[in-house]
C-alpha cells in the first residue's frame, strides 16, 4: 500500500511541476495565454523548445533517467527540478499514508485524500516561492480553503468539542499574527504578505500555539542552517533572500505528523 502511494506522489509531482510552470506562464505573460498553455487543458511540453512530449516522456523519473536529463527533441538539459520534486512529493505521500495519525474508516480515507490535495497545493507553493520567490493569492487561498474543510469534517466526525476549534482559532491567531507583526515592522523585507496568508492554512493544519510555535522553531532552525551553510560556502550574496515558504511548509508536515514526539521527547528531555 505504502508503494501505491509512493506511485500515486510520483504521479502528482510531475503535475506539481507542470502546473507551477504553467501558473508562472499565465502570471508573467502581460498577453493573454495561449490555448496550448491554458490551465488543464493542453499538452505537456519541453519549456525550451515547446516541442509536446509523448506519453513515454512523461513518466515520472523514469522518463528522467532514460532520456539522462536532455529534452529528446532540443537535447538541451532538463532541470534537475523536475525529477526531485517528483521524489519529494511521492515520498510525502508514502509517509503521509505510512504515519497517518487516524485509522482508516471511510471517513478517514477522505480526511487522507482531502490531505493529499493540501500536500499537493502546498508542495507546488514551496516550489513556487523556491523558484519565483513569491506566493501565489489562488494556491495559498485554495490551501486555506481546503485546511478549512478538513477542519470541519473532523470537528464533525471526530471532536465536536470548543477545545479543537478553540485550538485552531490560536493556531491561526498566533501564526499569522507573528508573521503580521514582522511583516509590518520589516516593512515586507523579510517576509512576504503571501507569507502571512499562508499561515492562515498552516495554523488550521496545526491547531494550538504550542504547535505553531513548534513549526516555526523548526522552520527558523532550517532557516538559519541554510543561511549558515551559504555563508560557509560563500554562496550567500548581500541581496540574497531566503523564500521563508518552502521552511514553513516542510516544517508544517513535520508538526503534522510527528509534532507531538518531537514535543514528548523534548519534555522529556528537559523534565
Ligand atoms: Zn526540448
Amino acid at each position: 500500500m505504502t508503494i501505491i502511494f509512493l506511485v500515486l506522489g510520483l504521479i502528482f509531482g510531475s503535475f506539481i511541476n507542470s502546473f507551477v510552470w504553467r501558473l508562472h506562464l499565465k502570471y508573467s505573460s502581460s498577453k493573454k495565454v495561449s490555448k496550448k498553455h491554458s490551465f488543464f487543458k493542453g499538452r505537456s511540453m519541453c519549456p525550451k523548445c515547446k516541442h509536446i512530449l509523448s506519453p513515454v516522456d512523461l513518466f515520472p523519473i523514469f522518463s528522467w533517467l532514460l532520456l539522462r536529463g536532455k529534452c529528446r527533441y532540443c537535447h538541451k538539459a532538463i532541470s534537475l527540478q523536475y525529477p526531485i520534486v517528483e521524489l519529494i512529493t511521492g515520498v510525502l505521500f508514502s509517509l503521509s499514508y505510512f504515519y497517518w495519525p487516524y485509522s482508516f474508516n471511510l471517513w478517514d480515507y477522505i480526511l487522507l485524500m482531502l490531505w493529499l490535495v493540501i500536500l499537493v497545493i502546498l508542495v507546488g507553493l514551496a516550489i513556487y516561492d523556491f523558484k519565483y520567490k513569491i506566493l501565489p493569492n489562488n494556491l495559498v487561498y485554495s490551501a486555506i480553503f481546503l485546511s478549512l474543510v478538513f477542519a470541519t469534517i473532523y470537528y464533525i466526525k471526530y471532536d465536536q468539542t470548543s477545545a479543537y476549534l478553540l485550538a485552531r482559532l490560536y493556531g491561526v491567531l498566533f501564526s499569522a499574527g507573528i508573521f503580521y507583526l514582522i511583516f509590518q515592522v520589516s516593512n515586507g523585507k523579510w517576509i512576504g504578505g503571501g507569507d502571512v496568508k499562508l499561515c492562515i492554512a498552516l495554523g488550521i493544519i496545526l491547531g494550538g500555539p504550542l504547535e505553531v510555535v513548534l513549526m516555526l522553531f523548526l522552520a527558523s532552525l532550517a532557516g538559519s542552517l541554510m543561511s549558515g551553510f551559504l555563508l560557509i560556502t560563500k554562496k550567500l550574496k548581500a541581496n540574497m533572500t531566503i523564500a521563508f515558504g518552502p521552511l514553513l511548509i516542510f516544517s508544517t508536515f513535520l508538526c503534522f505528523f510527528f509534532g507531538s514526539q518531537i514535543l514528548n521527547w523534548y519534555t522529556g528531555l528537559i523534565g
